[in-house]
């Protein structure tokens, strides 16, 4: 049976952050009766997909946001009574520490979430305001210690490239982080995206030189530290790699149930409708899209050359049947000798120094 991961999106949050994009909205705006519905809605998307299901293995349940954990494990009870759990390797829920405590934690591990992500963004209490975060600093520490005592497996994630954070910043946010033992720690630089509040307030990314600092140190902080920069953003300690995430990069296929959620299957990308009211009156799929040969090939490259492992280029020719190595013989050649690609038993990858201009080498490979 092919695999595939399952993603189920909670919107709801405490308050909206500075730099949030996301399909997300503030818990406050909904009635107790609305959350109810859109519970109901979960419930019954995941039953129409049940044939799907049923003809797959479930390696990952994710459930992202939004903020999940601003609700109640018997939330998420039922919606895990829908699968056959003791199967899933992985089920992760997305922590904001301003959202939880130690006996929420233990709640959410006893229905059977066996990994958390902690929104850490920063341990900077000046930096976290200006993000707009809803925790503190001294929450955050404590959420990732409360973390630590209940679960085996935990993830931090942190903001770099914020205007005026050092990397002096950036070293005390990481070493914190791997002192207490974050498994698994994701970096992401800060992006000003249209609909955020940075955006209507025309603050500006930061440089490329103050990003490429930040990220060189992070690289060689974490990888000094133990931890394997086993994709762009994404850093473990051995055997710990997101089995969620590597779904996605290794092109697998993947159901997202909720508002805005993305599913792709059957070479199909399937996106539903964003507003949450809509989607729980049973308005999704919003948009379905066929993907051509040429979009899945360029899907597949784009996500495989993310991890540092890269693209097999054996696999790869027998899933498309064309020689990719070939077909961009001169392009590799002159990547490689920039230093930004290698290939090596039939593996093509991105060096460190790639990694830092990933997106201007992706593109080189479209098809
Ligand atoms: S907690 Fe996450 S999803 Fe919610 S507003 Fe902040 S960044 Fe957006």
């Amino acid at each position: 049976m092919e695999n595939i991961a399952v993603y189920i999106h909670i919107p709801f949050c405490l308050s909206k952050c500075n730099y949030c994009s996301f399909n997300s909205y503030p818990l406050a705006s909904f009635t107790s009766s609305d959350i109810d519905k859109y519970f109901k809605a979960l419930l019954s998307e995941i039953e129409k997909n049940r044939e799907l299901l049923n003809k797959r293995d479930i390696t990952s349940i994710y459930f992202g946001g939004g903020t999940p954990s601003i609700l109640e494990a018997d939330r998420y009870r039922e919606l895990l009574s829908c699968f056959n759990i003791e199967n899933v390797q992985e089920i992760t829920l997305e922590i904001n520490p301003g959202t939880i405590n130690k006996k929420k934690l233990e709640e959410y591990s006893d229905i059977g979430i066996n990994r958390v992500s902690l929104g850490i963004q920063t341990l900077n209490s000046k930096l976290l305001n200006f993000l707009g975060r809803v925790h503190s600093k001294e929450d955050a520490i404590l959420a990732l210690k409360e973390a630590k005592e209940v679960f085996d497996n935990f993830s931090a994630d942190i903001i770099f490239a914020i205007p005026s954070q050092s990397i002096k910043d950036i070293k005390i946010d990481l070493s914190t982080i791997v002192d207490i033992g974050a498994k698994h720690i994701s970096c992401y630089s800060l992006t000003v995206d249209e609909g955020s509040k940075f955006f209507k307030q025309g603050i500006k990314e930061e440089s490329e030189d103050k990003f490429t600092k930040g990220y060189n140190f992070i690289k060689n902080f974490l990888q000094d530290s133990g931890y394997q920069h086993y994709e762009i953003s994404n850093f473990a300690l051995p055997s710990f790699e997101s089995k969620h995430n590597l779904n996605y990069w290794n092109g697998s296929e993947y159901l997202g149930i909720g508002a805005g959620a993305v599913s792709f299957y059957q070479n199909m990308r399937i996106e539903n409708i964003n507003d949450p009211i809509l989607y729980s009156n049973g308005d999704y799929p919003s948009k379905i899209e066929h993907l051509t040969k040429n979009q899945q090939i360029n899907e597949y490259i784009f996500l495989n050359l993310r991890k540092s492992e890269g693209l097999h280029l054996k696999d790869f020719k027998e899933k498309y049947n064309f020689d990719l190595y070939q077909r961009f013989r001169n392009k590799i050649e002159q990547l490689r000798k920039n230093n930004l690609i290698k290939v090596e038993n039939q593996r093509l990858f991105l060096t460190s120094k790639g990694m830092n201009v990933s997106n201007s080498i992706f593109i080189e490979f479209f098809v």
